[in-house]
Formats: structure tokens, C-alpha cells, sequence
């Protein structure tokens, strides 16, 4: 017996969620696949920021002395699996290429329309989902900490770039830092305060709770292996738990694993992951953390959850499925306990995720375009948690035939020539 819907969401992380959601709203019988439940994966582990103010792309450095820095990989934001760096290095000298100032312009004229979106499109789940979903997400906003004089003038110049995309900030001075949070280490003397951007205390159960509002509404949520997609003359069909699914339209929303099903299907786009790890931790005595901190210098983020103290770290460049490696952690936990007092680890072992990421960090949000009905909801690279429910809006409105609310054409997957 096969099950039909209009259309088969495949991969159920944020960006599937917020898809399936989306397509939902817009009428379309839906069904939503994973192999596990929703939320378990990378938009688990993540630092659960909605990051408002993220409009210009990490990019690779261009300045010799960090460039060498990286080569020698004993940093604590970026490091290398030596033996992965044959597979990974056209995909790097891409990325190098889109670090020129006028593309890294053309990727935040792509970013920020997505960006200037997405704390609205979670407001509105959040809303939607109830109770649950708006205990998980507190409004305080983050701060990036500065250690240096240096560092200090080149945060407030970055974020004086932000002054065009209408972000919210405010400099801060130590005081004021100690002000907001008294447990910070005095080494800090000051802050950017990026006010407009959301935290989640838990990324996955957030992205759960918009799930369980997909399926409240009716929409239906199965197990079942992407890999199988097969094209069919009327549409898409793919074997899951309950026996074959059968949809005229489907979208890939696979995250780093996108590429297991555009591959076959003939598709060439430079999709690499940036690996990264997560650690919880109590805090010593009394110490509290109300906000999320990101170190400008040191390449992590402590951010206050439900489970404890998430610290998670920079970028990994390794093959996808090699065995992690956790050794960032290990250079950014002492770090991390000078500038927060950090007791005991909680975690049996470290998580690893994997960034998916296009060269540019700029997700294809689009047609699939050798195959009618196949759509992309991939790539979304350090921003898939804020950018998954604005994601599903613009794909929705390009899959029903609304106006979208921005020129889809910057996501197109046609930028990568396949
Ligand atoms: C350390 C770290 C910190 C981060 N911090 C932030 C942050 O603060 N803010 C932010 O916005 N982003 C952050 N990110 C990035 C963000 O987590 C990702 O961009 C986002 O989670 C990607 O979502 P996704 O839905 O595309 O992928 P995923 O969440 O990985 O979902 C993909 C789904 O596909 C399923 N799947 C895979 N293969 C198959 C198959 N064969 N069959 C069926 N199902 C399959 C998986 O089970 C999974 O559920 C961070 C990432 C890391 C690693």
C-alpha cells in the first residue's frame, strides 16, 4: 500500500521543520521524513542562537599571518584533519575565492534579506507551538567578548557595518559587561551586545516542539531512508516505515547529508561540512550565566541551556563520517573556564555536528533544476537553526506559486554550475 501527500519533505532538522510548516500553512498535504525523530541531529547541537545580526558571512581569512596560523593548525576557531585535506582542499580554495570583499558583498546582499526575516518567522511558530516552545527561547540577546584594545576596535568597526542592515547592538564597557553578567572574568574589557537576536535553552527540543506543532495540524511525520528517492513519471517516491510514499513534489532538507540524494541524481554542488563539537558544564558555586558569551579571541560560545553550560567550538575541516575528534574542545575548555567560572564537565563525551556549507555560506533555497518537482532547502552553514523557518516561507512561496517575499534567484542552485 502506498501513502500519498502533495508533497515529501525529506529531513526533518530545522530547515525540513520549517519547510514542512510552511508548505502546511499554504494548504499541501504533507509528509515529513527522517530516519530518526525530529530535531536530533545538527539542529541538536548547536549553540541555539537566532542570529539576527549575522548578515556578513564567515569567510576565510586573507591576512598571512592568520592564513599561517591556520596552516599550522594549532588554533582553537579553525583546525584540519591533515589526512581529509586532499578531498577538502578544492572545496577550501573556493571558499578562499569567496572571501574577496566584493562576493562576501554579494553574500550579505543574499544573507540579509533572510536575516531581516528570521526572528519574525520563529516569533510566529513560537506562538503558534505554545508553551512549550516559548519556555525554550529567552530574549536577552548575546555578547561577543573582547580581551584586547585591538580586538575591541575591530569588533566596533564590524559591527558598524551592521549599522545598514538595521541590527541592533550596543557597545559595552567592562563595567557594563560586569553589569549584565558579574561572573564574567575581569580579563574582559568590553562587549558588543547584539540585543535583537533570540537564544534557544534547546535547540533540538525547540525544533521538536515546531514538529509536534506540524503534527497537531495534521501534517504526517514517518521514518524512512531518504536514499531511497526514486523519480517516478507523476512525481517522487521513497520507501518509509509505513510502506512507500508517493508525492508529486519533494524537497531535499538533508543538512550535511543533502549530498547522499543530489548526488545520484546527478547534481554537482560544492557542499562540505564544517565539523564542530558541544560540551555542557555546571557552573563553580554560585556563578550564573544570563546571557550567551562568544569569545572574539578564543572561538567558542558558552551559552546558558536547559542541560547546563553549552560550550561549543569553532570549525573542523574533516571528511563528514571520519571518527571525531575532539581536540578543539580540549584547547578551547581552558579558555572558556578563564572567561567563565565552569565546574565540572557533564557530558559522558563531547557531541560532534557538522556544518552544512556552499562556498559562499549562502544556502540554496530553490528548484532542483534537472528534475520537475525536486526542491532544495540545504547549505545553511552556521545559520541552519536562526535561517530553517524563514527558509521554509520563501520555499513555500516559490513551491505555491505566491510572490516570494524576496528575489529567490540569489539561492538558486545554478550559482554552482553543474
Ligand atoms: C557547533 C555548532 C554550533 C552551531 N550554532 C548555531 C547557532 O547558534 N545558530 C544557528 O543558526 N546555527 C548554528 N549552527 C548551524 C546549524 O546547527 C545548522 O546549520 C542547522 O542545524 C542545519 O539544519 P538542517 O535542518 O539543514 O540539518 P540537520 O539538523 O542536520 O537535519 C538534517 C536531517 O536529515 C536527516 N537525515 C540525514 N540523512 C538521512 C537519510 N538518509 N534519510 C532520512 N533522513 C536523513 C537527519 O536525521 C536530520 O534530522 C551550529 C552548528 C554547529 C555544528
Amino acid at each position: 500500500m502506498s501513502l500519498r501527500a502533495d508533497v515529501v519533505v525529506l529531513g526533518a532538522g530545522m530547515v525540513g521543520v520549517g519547510v514542512a510548516l510552511n508548505l502546511q500553512k499554504r494548504g499541501r498535504d504533507v509528509i515529513l521524513l527522517d530516519r530518526r525523530d525530529a530535531g536530533e541531529e545538527t539542529s541538536f547541537g548547536n549553540a541555539g542562537l537566532i542570529q539576527r545580526e549575522a548578515v556578513i558571512p564567515y569567510t576565510f581569512p586573507r591576512e598571512f599571518g592568520t592564513i599561517l596560523s591556520y596552516a599550522l593548525n594549532n588554533r582553537r576557531d579553525a583546525v584540519y584533519h591533515l589526512s581529509a585535506l586532499p578531498r577538502v582542499a578544492p572545496w577550501l580554495y573556493r571558499y578562499w575565492r569567496e572571501g574577496a570583499p566584493e562576493r562576501i558583498e554579494r553574500s550579505a546582499q543574499a544573507l540579509a534579506p533572510l536575516m531581516a526575516e528570521c526572528v519574525k518567522e520563529h516569533d510566529a511558530l513560537i506562538a503558534e507551538a505554545g508553551g512549550a516552545a516559548q519556555r525554550l527561547v529567552y530574549q536577552r540577546g548575546w555578547l561577543r567578548c573582547l580581551r584586547t584594545e585591538k580586538s575591541m576596535r575591530q569588533a566596533i568597526d564590524e559591527a558598524r557595518v551592521l549599522d545598514r542592515y538595521d541590527v541592533d547592538y550596543a557597545v559595552l564597557s567592562a563595567a557594563e559587561v560586569r553589569e549584565l553578567e558579574p561572573h564574567v572574568s575581569e580579563a574582559v574589557i568590553g562587549a558588543i551586545h547584539f540585543r535583537g537576536s533570540p537564544t534557544s535553552a534547546d535547540p533540538g527540543a525547540l525544533t521538536k516542539a515546531y514538529a509536534e506543532l506540524f503534527a497537531r495540524k495534521g501534517g504526517r511525520f514517518l521514518k524512512g531512508d531518504a536514499r531511497k528517492l526514486s523519480a517516478q513519471r507523476s512525481g517522487w517516491s521513497v520507501a518509509s516505515e509505513k510502506g512507500a510514499v508517493e508525492a508529486r513534489e519533494a524537497v531535499v532538507a538533508l543538512g550535511p547529508w543533502s549530498d547522499d540524494v543530489f548526488r545520484p541524481l546527478g547534481y554537482r554542488i560544492p557542499l562540505a561540512v564544517k565539523r564542530g563539537y558541544h560540551m555542557h558544564y555546571a557552573s563553580k558555586g554560585n556563578a550564573t550565566l544570563g546571557h550567551s558569551l562568544h569569545d572574539g579571541e578564543g572561538g567558542f560560545a558558552l551559552v546558558p541551556m536547559s542541560r547546563g553550560i553549552r560550550l561549543t567550538t569553532g570549525v573542523e575541516f574533516a571528511d563528514r563520517d571520519a571518527p571525531p575528534s575532539p581536540v578543539q574542545l580540549a584547547r578551547a575548555e581552558p579558555f572558556a573556564r578563564a572567561l567563565f567560572p565552569l565546574a565540572e564537565r557533564l557530558d559522558e563525551k563531547p557531541w560532534m555536528g557538522r556544518r552544512p556549507c556552499l562556498p559562499d555560506m549562502v544556502p540554496i533555497i530553490g528548484r532542483g533544476g534537472r528534475h520537475k518537482g525536486l526542491w532544495f532547502a540545504f547549505g545553511h552553514a552556521h545559520h541552519g537553526f536562526t535561517l530553517g523557518p524563514v527558509t521554509g516561507r520563501l520555499l513555500a512561496e516559490m513551491m505555491t506559486g505566491e510572490t516570494p517575499f524576496t528575489d529567490p534567484s540569489r539561492y538558486a542552485a545554478e550559482r554552482f554550475r553543474h
